[in-house]
């Protein structure tokens, strides 16, 4: 056993079950000899590859922390994470600051990926400690920009890629430390699958606390224009494009989707940004505004999109920056799911965005940390949140059928 952290203690639990599986093994090994002394050396030797897996991920929680690695910025980080991955032999690829590793691919088993991300936001304000020092308190919570969104699920799924790696699993394993995800940049995950064999499912890292997280809604961001005529405000000439936007806001204010999501609710529509008029005494021609689209799967986006443009009407019209941020989700019967129920765990549908927006297969987002926690001042993790993580994610995934 290697004990290099000294602050952390083991859990009651591991310690009390290896203690009765210990005291059991000489008296199992009078019964039936032999296979008892086996399986206790291999429980043995599973308890210490558990510490070694923790103790490499909180080692390596810290120094990520300690790299600033903002969006678009994360070439150091990346380069640790490589390193790292060098380091404990696991034959690392990269495209930009992607970084990944694949188990000996057979085309003939489905492939599961492991991902999360290495980016952070920018340091929000109020932070009251340094948010790269990634200090660790006495009683094992460690403050830093991007412990708990999401340095905690990069580390704790590295953790279980390199245990699940050890034994034949019946899927191909990838793990994929992916950039620019709280940008939805191009550069990111979308650039880096077509690089990847043909992916089956994906366990997506971020703070769930570890509850898993079964549907996730999409985003569109839509600028509208909506028209009118200019004139003089003095006199009766003119039409004022502002109040047209007023009857085309209440409009989407008030869209009633027939459809409704059983896991994610009601498709929320909000108009967040409004522009118009360049002096007191001109009847604007020209208001703009923008509307924030959170998606669900009861329609695809470019159906969402048609029933805003209908109920808009024709004074307005509405530009999507972007489709590509699909909303996603697993079926509830999925065996993952299953499994994961079985564990106690409650499946919930997300508000927030993430790298699964742009999976064009299911995917699964269940990571240690509290999404409240994330884009916050002194954002933190707890150690005990690693090592659940990496316990849970292995109990889940070890022997099982992603299919
Ligand atoms: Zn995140």
């Amino acid at each position: 056993m290697t004990f290099r952290h000294s602050k952390v203690s083991i859990s009651p639990y591991i310690y009390t079950t290896a203690i009765s599986h210990f005291a059991k093994g000489p008296f199992m090994c009078m019964i039936l000899n032999y296979p008892a002394i086996v399986g206790c050396f291999e429980y043995f030797q599973y308890f210490c590859t558990m510490d070694e897996l923790y103790y490499d991920a909180i080692d390596l929680l810290k120094k990520m922390i300690s790299t600033p690695s903002f969006s678009r910025e994360e070439h150091e980080v990346a380069d640790l994470i490589e390193s790292q991955m060098n380091n404990w032999g696991l034959g690392p690829m990269r495209h930009g600051n992607n970084v990944w590793c694949i188990t000996g691919h057979d085309s003939s088993k489905p492939t599961l990926m492991l991902n999360s991300h290495i980016d952070t936001v920018s340091v929000a304000k109020g932070w009251q400690r340094d948010p790269f020092a990634a200090t660790e308190t006495e009683d094992g919570r460690i403050y830093g920009l991007g412990s708990n969104d999401a340095g905690a699920s990069v580390v704790s799924l590295l953790a279980t890629f390199r245990h699940l790696a050890e034994s034949d699993q019946s899927y191909n394993l990838i793990f994929l430390a992916s950039c620019e995800e709280e940008v939805s940049g191009k550069n990111g995950i979308e650039a880096t699958l077509p690089l990847l064999p043909r992916i089956d499912m994906a366990i997506v890292g971020e703070p769930t606390s570890m509850q898993p997280a079964i549907a996730e809604k999409g985003l569109m961001v839509l600028d509208g224009t909506v028209k009118g005529i200019a004139g003089h405000a003095a006199r009766e000439e003119g039409e004022n494009a502002i109040y047209n936007a007023i009857d085309v806001i209440e409009a989407l204010r008030s869209i009633n989707f027939e459809r409704r999501s059983s896991l994610l609710g009601p498709i929320k529509v909000s108009v967040t940004q409004i522009e118009a008029g360049q002096q007191h005494n001109v009847i604007p021609d020209l208001c703009k505004i923008v509307v924030d689209v959170r998606t669900t799967d009861a329609y695809s986006n470019l159906e969402t999109l048609d029933l805003l443009r209908k109920a808009a009407g024709e004074k307005c019209a509405l530009v999507p920056r972007s489709t590509r941020l699909t909303p996603s989700s697993i079926s509830p019967t999925h065996p993952l799911v299953k499994r994961l129920e079985i564990l106690g765990k409650q499946a919930f549908g997300s508000p927030t965005l993430s790298d699964q927006a742009l999976m064009p297969f299911p995917s699964l987002k269940i990571g240690p940390g509290d999404s409240a926690r994330s884009h916050s001042a002194d954002e933190y993790i707890d150690t005990w949140e690693i090592r659940d993580a990496i316990q849970t994610y292995i109990t889940l995934l070890d022997g099982c059928n992603i299919n």
